[in-house]
C-alpha cells in the first residue's frame, strides 16, 4: 500500500489518513464529477493547459462549479507534487459534486469537493511495450453521447468498469469498446490507432470517445514525422486487417497492439510506425513536450 502521501483536498495540503471526503459527497453517492489523469515527467507537469481545460470544460457540460481557477489549479498540481517530492509522477486530480443529501439533486450540493494526488500508475509491463499487446472487442457498448458523454471525463466510470471485466475474462490486456453503431470508438482507458499503408487512422471524436490528450499529441508527432493522419470511423474488421495497431493514455503512453479478437495484426510484432511514435513519444515527454518548467 502506498504510505506517506501528501493530498491536496480542499485548500489545504494534508496527510494521505487525514484526507476524508464526505459520505453524503455525490462523488460517492452518484459517480458525479469530473477528473483528469496528468503526468509529470522530469520535473514538468505534461500539457497541464490541455488537461484543465478539458477539466474545466466537462464540469461546464455537467453544470459543475469549480471552486479554484485554472491558475490555481495549475499551482495546486505543482505544489502536490513538490509536497510529495516527486518529478516523475501520475497525478490524479478530481473535482466531486460535493456533500449533498441522500437525493440525487445536484442543487443541493452547495460547494464541490477538488482534492489532487500525486503517485505512480504502471499499467502494463515492459515487456508488453516491446511484445506488443493482445486485445478483444467486448460486448458492452460505449455510452451513447446523448446519455452520458464519452467526452466528459466524468467519475461515473461504470460503463469502462465494465468493459474491462469482460476483457479480464479473457486474459486480454484491453478491451476494445464499440459505439451503438458498431464502429470502433475506443478501448476502456485508451484511444485506438491503426496503420494501413502508412496512414495513421483513428476514430473521430464523435464515434464517442474520450478526446485523450495523448490521442492529440501522438496525431501531432506522427504529421511532423511526415505521416498523414486521418479521423475515421472504422469497424472491427479494419483493425483485423490493419499493418500496425496501438493505444494510447497519458498512463499507458503507447502500447502496441498485435493481436485482436485472436487475429494476428500486421507481423505480429509491434511495427515500424508504432515504433518510430513511441520513440518520438518518450523524447517529447522528456522535454515536457514542450511545455513550461512550473517547479523546480
Ligand atoms: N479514453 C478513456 C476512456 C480514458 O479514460 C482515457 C484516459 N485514461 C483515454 C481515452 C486517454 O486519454 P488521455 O490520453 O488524455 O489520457
Amino acid at each position: 500500500m502506498l504510505v506517506g502521501l501528501i493530498i491536496y483536498l480542499d485548500g489545504k495540503f494534508v496527510d494521505e489518513e487525514d484526507a476524508r471526503i464526505s459520505v453524503f459527497d455525490h462523488g460517492v453517492l452518484y459517480g458525479d464529477g469530473v477528473f483528469e489523469g496528468i503526468r509529470a515527467y522530469n520535473g514538468f507537469v505534461f500539457k497541464l493547459k490541455e488537461h484543465l481545460n478539458r477539466l474545466y470544460h466537462g464540469a461546464h457540460t455537467i453544470g459543475l462549479k469549480i471552486n479554484e481557477t485554472p491558475e490555481e489549479m495549475a499551482q495546486i498540481v505543482a505544489e502536490t507534487c513538490r509536497r510529495n517530492n516527486l518529478s516523475d509522477s501520475y497525478i490524479r486530480l478530481v473535482v466531486t459534486r460535493g456533500k449533498g443529501d441522500l437525493g440525487l439533486d445536484p442543487r443541493n450540493c452547495p460547494k464541490s469537493t477538488t482534492f489532487c494526488i500525486a503517485s505512480s500508475i504502471r499499467l502494463y509491463s515492459e515487456e508488453l511495450y516491446k511484445k506488443g499487446m493482445a486485445v478483444v472487442t467486448v460486448a458492452t457498448r460505449r455510452n451513447i453521447a446523448e446519455a452520458c458523454n464519452p467526452r466528459v471525463k466524468s467519475l461515473n466510470y461504470l460503463n469502462n468498469i465494465y468493459a474491462k471485466m469482460e476483457a479480464n475474462l479473457t486474459g486480454a490486456g484491453e478491451g476494445i469498446m464499440l459505439n451503438n453503431e458498431g464502429y470502433v470508438a475506443e478501448a476502456t482507458g485508451d484511444n485506438v490507432f491503426y496503420v494501413r499503408d502508412g496512414v495513421l487512422i483513428t476514430p473521430p471524436i464523435y464515434a464517442g470517445l474520450l478526446e485523450g490528450i495523448t490521442r492529440n499529441c501522438v496525431m501531432e508527432l506522427a504529421r511532423k514525422r511526415g505521416i498523414e493522419v486521418k479521423e475515421t470511423l472504422f469497424t472491427r474488421m479494419d483493425l483485423y486487417t490493419a499493418d500496425e495497431c496501438f493505444l494510447t493514455g497519458t498512463a499507458a503512453e503507447i502500447i502496441p497492439v498485435v493481436k485482436y479478437d485472436g487475429r494476428i495484426i500486421g507481423t505480429g510484432e509491434p511495427g515500424e510506425i508504432t515504433k518510430a511514435l513511441i520513440e518520438d513519444y518518450r523524447n517529447y515527454v522528456k522535454n515536457a513536450g514542450d511545455g513550461e518548467r512550473i517547479w523546480e
